[in-house]
């Protein structure tokens, strides 16, 4: 046995001995964890308005204020943390926060390592091109330069990561920011730019002369909070959202940060 087998045996082992003296593994009473500690921690990667941004010193959005209802049911204080969106996964696996709200999708691949909520939004994947493109529709992708942003599910379906895809790109070109990829869009390096459709209203508002998104989304999906598998948070956070739901409360935190159907929203207006 080599050294390092032999140091993965002995952590397995340690491991095992830490599960049996607590008697409950801490992610099957990860309530309860997060209750003596005061504290939840949601992690999220604050480039994806209206859902997460950056406000001076604070992060705000739609699920930073989701999470502070699931905080205020728990009776503890939220902590937020900021990081790559392809690393949310990976760290809050290795505990380093108690659930991830970062307009992610509930995707097959992704409930292999977490457990999804029950779904709180309806997205899609939008197509933003240059005003004057030949690109109309999401067919016209095929053989075609298109930028995302890495890791999202626009780069898994434009890279056709799952074999699933009916559009054949001819190449993806990914970035962490939606802002990069747009920058590039404009500088004519991407022929088109894949992104979830409010950040790309917002990517296209910001630049009304030069772009457009397409009326043709590229995919329908939903969006959840993540959870470690098997914790008993996701009662707790199911229970958050359903009520969210059922008391309106949810469509008024939405449309304080997105316009519905031409109303001004009361952060537009307060620009
Ligand atoms: N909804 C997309 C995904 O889950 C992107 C989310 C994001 O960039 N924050 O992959």
């Amino acid at each position: 046995m080599n050294m390092k087998k032999f140091l993965s045996v002995c952590a397995a082992g340690l491991t095992a001995i830490a599960l049996s003296a607590s008697f409950v593994p801490a992610e099957a009473d990860q309530v309860a964890t997060i209750q003596a500690a005061g504290k939840v921690v949601m992690s999220t990667n604050a480039e994806f308005e209206p859902f997460e941004y950056k406000d001076s010193n604070d992060i705000v959005g739609i699920d930073p204020e989701i999470a502070a209802k699931i905080a205020e049911k728990l009776g503890v204080e939220l902590e937020i943390t900021d990081i790559a969106f392809d690393s949310l996964i990976p760290s809050m696996n290795k505990g380093k926060a108690d659930f991830i709200a970062a307009g992610m999708t509930a995707t097959e691949e992704r409930s292999k390592n977490v457990d999804f909520s029950v779904p709180y939004f309806n997205a899609s994947q939008s197509i933003i091109v240059l005003a004057d493109s030949e690109i109309k529709s999401r067919t016209d992708l095929n053989d075609k330069t298109v930028g995302v942003q890495q890791g999202t599910t626009g780069d898994i379906y434009c890279t056709d990561e799952d074999g699933t895809s009916d559009i054949k790109v001819k190449d993806v070109k990914r970035y962490s920011k939606g802002m990069d990829a747009v920058s590039d869009l404009i500088a004519g390096r991407v022929d088109a730019v894949v992104i979830d459709d409010f950040p790309a209203s917002k990517l296209v508002e910001k630049n009304p002369e030069k772009l457009v998104k397409l009326d043709e989304a590229m995919t329908e999906e939903e969006y959840a909070i993540a959870m470690p598998k098997g914790s008993n948070l996701k009662e707790v956070v199911d229970q958050v959202i359903t009520e969210l739901q059922e008391s309106g409360e949810l469509d008024a935190i939405v449309s304080k940060y997105i316009e519905v159907e031409g109303v001004e929203s009361e952060a537009e207006a307060s620009k």
